[in-house]
């Protein structure tokens, strides 16, 4: 069989510990065997990101800018162990907040449905994807603790050199205080990077904020989804009859609870970190989650939505078999050869990246699965494998 040939190179961001090794896996076993493949490789892990000053990061947004499309292995964010276990230069920052600050957009991240692992939520039938603002707010934020006695105000000064000040706090004990800010180019872009999902998708969308609460910064949100959509989007959603609705963040948890899924709830920055991990653990698992950043001026960076399995990476330093599942990386890697298709217009990659997530779900619904997955399936007759195992299962399945 001749290979699949592609014209674009896709970014490739590698990574970190037990992902790091699945990724390579993925690549010897799925991919290069059928595809010509064609990537420009950075490696974001630990190390180098050390070695180049974390430059190699904002390279790797940057070839994204270029190119367009990115996938993404899982990395360390450094904490103070990982500064002393890598014996680092300094507490770099998280490589998926640079490559967010500087792609701007929306991270939309959806759970993968197989038959066999019910939701924990009884009533959901259908996927429910959170889009996540990907910028500002408390991620970018400056905080300070705060000594008794102290009175903390808000001070803005605008072009003119003009100031306001806006009281805080008068702190009679010690305490904390919190900057933070959005602004209305990202909230818009955001806006529209849902409405846009929703209209591809042909889903309902939601969106949510506490706005009886805080009656300029969410409201400012509020609005700026309400103007785009009465502006630009009304029409369209009418006519694909799907529906924009907006509701206060405590309302929208509980009807998200109470509905059937398969629409499309969009976050503000720490509300999607939060509820992607609960409506990910809710369908079943954090390694069944699918996770694509989508900027403003169309670029898609791919991923899964865990980290990096730093328990089971040391498991398989002593030479063990690990029960990592690869599925979430594996549909990064899809996801990713499948947009270039479409955008290069290689309908033949686009098919293969279709097979390749066919073949892992049959996987599983045929009960050959990790620990992990086992646990949540009900259907009889599992084999259990280890990760290596259930890629070379996956392989055994794939027909063109
Ligand atoms: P994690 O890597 O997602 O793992 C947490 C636990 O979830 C694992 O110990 C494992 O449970 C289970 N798990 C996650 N993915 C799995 C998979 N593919 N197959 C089987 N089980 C899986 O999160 P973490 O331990 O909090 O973080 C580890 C490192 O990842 C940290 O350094 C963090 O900075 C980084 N991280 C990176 C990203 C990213 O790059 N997008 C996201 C989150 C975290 P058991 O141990 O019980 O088997
Ligand atoms: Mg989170």
């Amino acid at each position: 069989m001749d290979k699949i040939k592609m014209k674009t190179p896709l970014v490739e961001m590698d990574g970190d510990e037990m992902t790091r090794v699945l990724w390579q896996w993925i690549k010897e076993y799925l991919l290069l065997p059928y595809i010509d493949l064609k990537t420009e490789y950075y490696d974001l892990g630990l190390e180098n990101r050390e070695k180049t000053k974390d430059a190699v990061t904002v390279e790797s947004a940057e070839a994204t800018k270029k190119y367009g499309v990115a996938v993404k292995c899982a990395t360390i964010t450094p904490n103070a162990a990982r500064v002393k276990e890598y014996n680092l230069s300094q507490m770099w920052k998280s490589p998926n907040g640079t490559i967010r600050a500087i792609l701007d957009g929306t991270v939309f991240r959806a759970p993968i449905l197989v038959k066999g692992i019910t939701p924990y939520v009884p009533t959901w039938k259908a996927p429910i994807t959170i889009a996540r603002h990907a910028y500002g707010d408390v991620y970018k934020n400056t905080e300070a603790t705060v000594p008794a006695g102290s009175k903390a105000e808000l001070l803005i000064t605008d072009k003119n050199g003009n100031e306001t000040r806006l009281p805080i706090h008068d702190f009679d004990g010690d305490g904390i205080v919190m900057g933070m800010h959005n602004t209305d180019k990202s909230i818009s872009s955001f806006a529209r990077a849902c409405f846009n999902f929703a209209l591809d998708k042909k889903e309902d969308l939601w969106f949510a904020t506490k706005d009886t609460i805080s009656k300029k910064y969410d409201h400012r949100f509020k609005d700026i989804f309400a103007e785009i959509f009465e502006n630009e989007y009304k029409t369209k959603f009418e006519e694909k009859g799907i529906e924009y609705f907006y509701t206060l963040i405590d309302d929208a948890v509980s009807r998200v609870v109470r509905s059937e899924g398969g629409f499309i709830w969009a976050c503000k920055n720490y509300d999607g970190d939060v509820m992607s991990d609960m409506v990910a653990t809710a369908f079943g698992d954090l390694a069944m989650m699918t996770s694509v950043l989508v900027s403003p001026e169309g670029y898609y960076e791919y991923e899964a939505a865990h980290g990096t399995v730093q328990r089971h990476y040391y498991q398989h330093l002593e030479g063990k078999k690990t029960p990592t599942s690869s599925i979430a990386t594996i549909f990064a890697w899809t996801g990713a050869l499948a947009k270039r298709g479409e955008l290069d217009n290689i309908p033949e990659l686009v098919n293969f990246a279709k097979a390749l997530e066919r073949a892992s779900i049959k996987t599983i619904e045929d009960g050959v699965m990790t620990k992990g997955l086992a646990k949540l399936s009900t259907i009889e007759n599992k084999t259990l494998v280890n990760a290596e195992d259930f890629l070379l299962a996956i392989k055994h399945r794939i027909s063109l």
